[in-house]
Formats: structure tokens, sequence, C-alpha cells
């Protein structure tokens, strides 16, 4: 199951004042200390209160919840932000609303119900994630019916009262057990529960007051973001309830490959190909990363494979000042193509390193391996 919402938890809106988080705090401790409460989940739910006071009474855990939900992948307290793990816990645009219809039967709950929360899967660019980036994305949602305003009723008309539940939604049935007289109440059959009848519906929504339209959604994504991070705009999901918040929308961020770069965590791995005489004399070659192009110096008799490691130059951590290292693996390329007068020069250097003739049907690579080996008095 998923972890309640801190705001739910204290009771409070989404843009409750530091001061009504407070109030609302103390409020919840003494009822539910464990010292004063002895019901047996008043311990569970002081720790909950605990929590989502320390999370709220923050101003920057705050800000970062109201981005990241409990998903922070940059916090403690979330419930494991990487992987694809809490994508799980959404069904494309279902939401929770259909659970509850499972659970009730078909009826309502009581009380207003809390909008849906809604899922967008969003692609980004390698460097987008290592620099930041703003996207605009297209949500299809429902909204309030521009031209009935919500009511569902033709505009000039009102919705009638119901007058089998006189307006409550439910209907009361006595019934007479041995055990005394039971007050069994269920949903109106009549008017579904809304205590309203709607006899001149709206064209444009049909009467249902809500229509489905595209929602444009600008959606701030910071730098050092992984693929499986969620990101969450509180609010931006379905409506709720007359009276109840809307649900929250959670953007799902895919990170595409890049050409050159690898990614683990916060560092970032590439492959450079030098050739033989760069790597036998040494040289200074230019690296592509993610700030462009930095020289790297490659030492005399460098063996292919030989990693370098340049500091700082890998991906940003989330919500942190600190950037990963950019490892540089060089691979040393055998030259193909030659000329005879290459042929004949490598020959002689072959013979300057003393490869003996017999050998010279093995390929190049081959001998200069050997050389090496020679030179270092490996085996
Ligand atoms: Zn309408
Ligand atoms: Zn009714």
């Amino acid at each position: 199951m998923s972890k309640r919402d801190y705001y739910e938890v204290l009771g409070v809106s989404k843009n409750a004042t530091e001061e009504e988080i407070k109030k609302a705090y103390r409020k919840l401790a003494r009822k539910y200390h464990p010292d004063i409460n002895k019901e047996p989940d008043a311990e569970a739910k002081f720790k909950e209160i605990n929590e989502a006071y320390e999370v709220l009474s923050d101003k920057e855990k705050r800000a970062r919840y109201d981005q990241f939900g409990h998903a922070d992948p940059g916090a403690g307290f979330g419930g494991g932000g990487t992987g694809f793990g809490g994508a799980g816990d959404f069904d494309g645009f279902g939401g929770f609303g259909d659970i509850f219809d499972m659970f009730f039967g078909g009826g309502r709950p009581r009380g207003p119900r809390k909008g849906a929360d809604l899922q967008y899967n969003l692609q980004i660019e390698f460097e987008e994630a290592a620099k930041g980036v703003e996207k605009e994305i297209e949500i299809p949602r429902t909204e309030e019916c521009p031209t009935c305003h919500g009511s569902g009723a033709k505009p000039g008309t009102h919705p009638e009262t119901c007058s089998v539940c006189r307006g409550t939604g439910t209907q009361e049935q006595v019934i007479n057990t041995p055990l005394g007289r039971m007050v069994n109440r269920r949903t109106c059959q009549v008017c579904g529960g809304d205590g309203q009848i709607i006899k001149n519906p709206c064209t444009q929504c049909r009467g249902s007051g809500t229509i489905r339209v595209r929602k444009r959604i600008n959606v701030k994504i910071p730098a050092g973001v992984d693929t499986g991070n969620r990101i969450r705009i509180s609010g931006a999901g379905e409506p709720g309830d007359k009276g109840a918040p809307p649900g929250d929308l959670y953007v799902v961020i895919y990170v595409r490959e890049h050409k050159f770069f690898e990614r683990d965590g916060d560092d970032i791995f590439c492959r450079v190909p030098i050739s033989f005489v760069q790597a036998a004399l040494g040289d200074e070659i230019e690296v592509e990363t993610l700030d462009g192009k930095v020289k790297l110096r490659i030492p005399e008799g460098t063996q292919t494979g030989t990693s370098f490691r340049l500091r700082g130059k890998g991906m940003p951590r989330l919500n942190s000042s600190y950037r990963g290292d950019q490892h540089v693996r060089v691979i040393v390329v055998t030259p193909t193509n030659l000329t005879e007068r290459q042929r004949e020069l490598l020959r002689q250097l072959g013979e300057e390193l003393g490869v003996r003739p017999h050998e010279q049907q093995r390929s190049f690579f081959e001998k200069v391996k050997d050389a090496a080996k020679d030179a270092l008095n490996w085996d």
C-alpha cells in the first residue's frame, strides 16, 4: 500500500502556512501520544504524524516533497525513487477512485472524494537530464464543463432536488429484527447519490458536469534525474468531488541513451580511440564532456583499455552541488590499409623491438603486445 500524503496526515491543505502546520501537528501529537492514547494503533499514528511534520515543517524538505512526493530520490523519506517499482503504484489514468468503487460496491465513501492521481511518462535526452530542463506536457484529464459550470444542467435551468431522498443522496430503510430496529442506509437509486436530478441536461457535457480536455502543464525537471524518478505536481491530477482536493500528477522520467556516454549513478563512462603511436609516445587529446571539449594528457606507453578519470565531469547529483566523474577508457586502434612504405617502417620497428621473422604471419597487434610484454618482462 502506498504511504499516506503528509498533508492528509496532518489534515491541512497543500498551501497551509507554517503556523497552520505547527498547530495541526501539536493538536494531533497531543491526541495520539502513546503516553496518553492507549488505542492499539496510536503509536503508529504518532509516528506517521511526526514523520509528516518533520518534512512539512522544513522549508526545503517540504518543497522537495511537493515536487517529488514520497518518491523523492534525493531524500531519506522516499519509498525508493529509482527503478520502476514506484511507477507501478498507478494504473494508467484509472487512479484510486476506481479502487474505492470496488470496496463500496458502486456506492460512495462518506465525504467528498479526493481526485484521482494521474501518471505521465516523459522521455528526455541525456543532456537534459544532466542540465535540467523545463518541458511542456499535455495530459488528458477531466475538468469542469465551462457551459454549465459543473452543474450538468442546461444553462438557464437548474438541477432539481431528488424527491426520493430529499437531496440527501441516501435512502434509509428501517428493518425490525429480533434485536430491535435497525436502520440500513444505502445510496439513493434514483439520483445515484447526487441528491439532485437533472431534467434538462447540458448539451456539452450531457449532464455529467465535466468534460475531457488536453491540459498543458509546464514541468521543471531538475538536473541529475534518472530513469524511473518521479516528479510530483501537486494538485494537477483529476479534480476531486465538490469540496475535496484534486489528485496529483506524477511525471515518470525516462532518460534516452546517449551515443557516447554511459551512466552509472553519478558517474559517466566513455571510450576514446587513439592510435598506437599516440599510445606509445604519449599525446594530448580532446575529449567530449557534458560541458564541451576538454584536453586529456595520454602518458607515454599507455596500454589499451586504460581508464582516465575526469573529476567532477559526471552527472550532477539530484538536489546537491555534488557532481560525479567522467571515466575515459582509451582503446588503442591497430592500423589497417597500410601503404608499402608504412609496412616497411613497421617491419623495421619490429626488428628494432626484437620481433623474429617467423612471427611475421601473426597480426601486427599481437606483435606489439608481445613487444610490450618483452619490454616489461611479463610472463
Ligand atoms: Zn455542461
Ligand atoms: Zn435521490
